[in-house]
């Protein structure tokens, strides 16, 4: 679970979030959309401290994220995260990208990692593709090492920030597939992702952001039937 109070977050004069209250349930699929700029990015990547928050409270599976430096590992630890272009080691196989977390901050043995990387390879539906290197496979196997590389230190939550916005059109869907068979076996997601389709098949709730703050959120039913604010309505026109 994740518990946001009253976030606030500057870059220099810039006010890019504003009083961010959110609560993720374990088990919980949140999506994150709004134009770009919002703060959407900025948001979830306050949740494992790749930017730190200048007020509020965040409290990540009861951890909280304070000043403490062996909180924010542990954090870091239970939270996985999967960016728009992929962030693979391009000098380690497919395989070496998966094993290395576990084994360097796990201290899981190589034997185990491997065959553990070698079961979400599969999961991912790239199990041939453990020899090769990060160039040798399109986009979208890319992204589902990224997302096999996450899921081998057994997060408890995932994020994920526009994954397929970097993909051509006919990879989207082998990566939406892949978040969707995760949301069913009931991880705890927060995604950013302008994916409407996936929002309403496996979205509990849909947060919209505008200017740093959150302006309006509901089940996916609610928030692309009957948006209340004109800045939703117009984004929807936008991306619908
Ligand atoms: P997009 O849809 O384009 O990814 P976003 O909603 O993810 O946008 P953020 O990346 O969170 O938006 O950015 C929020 C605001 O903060 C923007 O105005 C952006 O220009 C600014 N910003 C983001 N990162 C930095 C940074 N490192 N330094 C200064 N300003 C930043
Ligand atoms: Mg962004």
């Amino acid at each position: 679970a994740v518990s946001m109070q009253k976030i606030n977050k500057w870059y220099g004069a810039m006010h890019v979030l504003r009083d961010v209250n959110l609560e993720v349930a374990t088990g919980e699929r949140v999506v994150v959309c709004g134009p770009s700029g919002s703060g959407k990015s900025t948001l979830i990547r306050c949740i494992n401290q790749l930017e730190e928050h200048h007020e509020g409270q965040i409290v990540v599976d009861g951890i909280s994220l304070d000043s403490d430096a062996k909180n924010l590992d542990a954090v870091r630890c239970e939270v996985g995260m999967v960016f728009q272009s992929f962030n693979l080691f391009p000098h380690l196989t497919v395989l070496e990208n998966c094993t290395l977390a576990p084994m360097l901050v796990r201290h899981v043995p190589r034997r185990e990692a491997e065959s553990l990387a070698r079961s979400y390879l599969e999961r991912v539906r790239i199990p041939d593709q453990a020899s090769k290197y990060p160039g040798q496979l399109s986009g979208g196997q890319q992204q589902r090492v990224a997302i096999a590389r996450a899921l081998c230190m057994k997060p408890k939550i995932m994020l994920f920030d526009e994954p397929t916005s970097a993909l051509d059109p006919e990879m989207v869907k082998e990566v939406l597939d892949t978040m969707v068979s995760l949301a069913k076996d009931g991880m705890t997601m927060i995604c950013v992702t302008h994916e409407m389709g996936f929002a309403r098949e496996v979205a509990d709730r849909v947060v919209f952001m505008d200017r740093g703050e959150i302006v309006e959120s509901g089940s996916p039913d609610e928030m692309f039937s009957t948006p209340k604010s004109d800045r939703l309505r117009t984004f929807l026109g936008q991306v619908l």
